[in-house]
């Protein structure tokens, strides 16, 4: 990869190649197959700071830099689209949040458990009837009673619950305040009253569980389980979901990388009127198209994780970047699977995996229709519009 890494970094992306090759590459079709992800990698991961990408050292995390974190999340997901979805959410969904707004006691009791190999983390915005408008459309909540919250609600389409020591969990704590109205709260999944629903039945990332959870009068401590400040919950989501964006481009182009370079090896191999496919121009146009599209889309994703790196503005580049890799993505994998004719719509072959796992990367943490919100948000407000 030619972007500009410094040595640590570079050695760093070099590392987690080498582990993903062998660790993770060659059973990604069984946990497809299987549905379960391979904890045996899994427990692994800390060694290479997977588990805690972004969380402090005393924590036994890595501390990386976005940019490193990036380089990593890409090379899992080269390697099994199910791991990275859900090292993705771990680190970004799982950990961000306890590492950014835990009290110290908070993060002493979960985050050496999350990095530990052990366990997951996990987020619960999404329910049955609110995606995109968390704000609008969130039922779940929550009144004080004493020292505890009463929890009822039900999310779905969360990645991870079952594995998590805590499920953060968006709650509407007071109905008249609006986006003010939410707090995040750290529910344990031994609370009585907390029920995780077995694994979606999905079309790709199989390995990942994505399940639904209820809560049915859940007693939550205040004082020790609400994370950060009670209202705040809103605006928690929404710096959550900024970062999560460049952790969904990086997997976007590891998995468009992968079916590419796939492509290439296919097109190399196979003959068709006397001469390699690949010697043939309208195979070499869809090998130029994804050669440039995927390398716009990783400087963009890695643009954004620098500027993030930098304490700069990144919302926007991330939202673009998330995007433009997504739907790059979705091109490659497509183009990947035309290349290999009727072989690539055969489960001997990668690519057709590969094409399933990505398709998620225009919907979640944000479908494509809300990242040109975002984005078009952005551009007005610098034209001085919004
Ligand atoms: C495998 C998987 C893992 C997931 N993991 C998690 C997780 O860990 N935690 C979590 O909380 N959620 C998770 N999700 C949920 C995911 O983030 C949501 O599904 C996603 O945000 C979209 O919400 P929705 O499905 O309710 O779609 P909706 O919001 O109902 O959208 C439906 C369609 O309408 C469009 N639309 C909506 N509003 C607008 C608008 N204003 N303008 C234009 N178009 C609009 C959308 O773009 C989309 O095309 C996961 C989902 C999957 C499939």
């Amino acid at each position: 990869m030619d972007f500009d890494l410094n040595n640590e970094q570079r050695m760093y992306h070099d590392a987690v190649r080498d582990f993903c090759e062998k660790e993770l590459a060659p059973y990604a079709a069984e946990v497809d197959h299987a549905g379960q992800l391979r904890w045996e990698a899994i427990k692994k991961m800390p060694a290479l700071g997977l588990t805690g990408l972004q969380v402090p050292e005393e924590y036994g995390g890595a501390a990386m830099d976005t940019v490193s974190a990036a380089l990593a999340l890409e090379e899992v997901a080269r390697a099994c689209g199910s791991t990275a979805l859900s090292i993705a959410a771990h680190n970004g969904l799982g950990c961000f949040p306890i590492v950014k707004w835990g009290s110290k006691e908070q993060k002493e009791k979960y985050l050496p458990r999350l990095t530990s190999g052990e366990y997951l983390g996990a987020l619960a915005l999404t329910e049955p009837d609110a995606g995109s408008d968390l704000a609008g459309g969130v039922k779940t909540n929550a009144y004080q009673d004493g020292d505890t919250w009463v929890l009822n609600g039900h999310k779905a389409w969360i990645t991870n619950p079952g594995y998590a020591p805590a499920i953060i969990t968006l709650t509407r704590t007071d109905k008249e305040a609006g986006t003010r109205g939410f707090s995040m709260l750290l529910v344990e999944p031994d609370m009585a009253g907390v029920t995780v629903h077995p694994p979606e039945k999905k079309m790709g990332l199989k390995g990942s569980p994505t399940q639904q959870i209820t809560y049915d009068n859940v007693r939550v401590p205040v004082q020790e389980n609400t994370l950060g400040a009670i209202g705040r919950g809103f605006h928690q989501t929404m710096e959550t979901l900024d970062g999560g964006r460049i952790t969904i481009g990086a997997i976007s182009i590891g998995i468009a990388q992968a079916a590419f370079e796939a492509a290439i090896q296919y097109a190399a191999d196979r003959q068709a009127f006397g001469k390699p496919i690949a010697q043939h121009q309208a195979i070499q146009w869809m090998i130029a198209d994804a050669a440039l599209e995927i390398e716009a889309a990783r400087l963009m994703v890695m643009r954004a994780a620098w500027l993030k790196d930098q304490g700069r503005p990144f919302v926007k580049e991330a939202a673009m970047g998330k995007l433009m890799a997504s739907e790059v993505a979705e091109r490659v994998c497509f183009n990947s699977i035309q290349i290999h004719g009727s072989y690539g719509y055969s489960q001997e072959f990668p690519v057709e995996r590969m094409y399933r796992d990505q398709r998620l990367m225009t919907i979640g943490e944000g479908t494509s229709q809300i990242q040109r919100l975002v984005i078009a948000r952005r551009v007005l407000e610098d034209a001085g519009l919004h």
